[in-house]
């Protein structure tokens, strides 16, 4: 009775706790680097959240999928590019105060008027993170026009190097040439989502060429996991993490 006269009077106190509730509950792991450890955060479909040193990066915050007010506000925001389930302004908002800085793609700025452009191949520096760009692209998943789902030059792969470990989340795209010219990368994340994305075949095709020491498929909707466990079973450089990422 008491909780919900509270509640009347004051919704947002009473329910942020069970909000954040929900929030613990999600899968995470940190990864050792030569610079502290970076704790990455399962949160849904595409969307991570990554912290390193006090600071907080949410990638493709997505409503649907998470209550962003719940969450850790962002010092950095990084969006791939600009389809819904990637670039939600209002999950942005949500999880913005006034010192967050919001990487994303050209596209990206027409609807958000604010942010860091960056192009395929540019890299900027940040809170002591080297963010590259790499280009994010369909080679043969075309929409019934024949047109790319995902045009090359539109979206943005990141790398980031935290100290001297490098974290790849590939954004919506296939086993590029660019992907597979890849090297030294410590954890990658790549979709299977389909038939935006990758299928099983292509991720074993991509990770056999650049080798990341950790594999996370992630964005892998209706796509089963552990066909790429098999496809890459003789591959012991390669450790294959299964996490919650539909
Ligand atoms: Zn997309
Ligand atoms: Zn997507």
């Amino acid at each position: 009775m008491i909780r919900l006269l509270l509640s009347a009077l004051f919704p947002c106190v009473v329910l942020a706790p069970l909000m954040f509730a929900e929030s613990a509950s999600y899968e995470r792991d940190t990864i050792k680097t030569t610079a502290g450890g970076v704790e990455i955060t399962f949160i849904a479909h595409g969307t991570l959240m990554i912290v390193w040193n006090d600071n907080t990066i949410h990638v493709d915050p997505y409503g649907k999928v998470a209550d962003y007010r719940a969450l850790p506000a962002a010092d950095l925001i990084l969006i791939t590019h600009h389809h819904g389930d990637h670039l939600d302004p209002g999950a942005i908002e949500s999880v913005s105060n006034d010192k967050t800085k919001i990487i994303l793609t050209e596209k990206c700025a027409e609807t958000m008027k604010q942010g860091i452009v960056m192009k395929n191949g540019d890299v900027q520096h940040i809170m002591g993170i080297a963010v590259e760009a790499v280009p994010a692209y369909n080679l043969v998943h075309n929409r019934p026009d024949g047109s790319p789902f995902h045009p090359k030059g539109e979206g943005n792969g990141y790398v980031l190097t935290i100290g001297k470990t490098r974290i790849y989340v590939a954004g919506d795209t296939e086993n590029t040439p660019e992907m597979k010219s890849l090297r030294n990368i410590d954890v990658a994340f790549l979709p299977m989502n389909l038939p935006y994305t990758m299928t099983p075949e292509m991720v074993a095709d991509a990770a056999k060429a650049f080798k990341p020491k950790i594999l996370y498929p992630y964005h892998y909707g209706k796509t089963d996991p552990s066909r790429l466990l098999d496809l890459l079973k003789g591959t012991k450089e390669i450790e294959i993490r299964v996490r919650k990422m539909e």
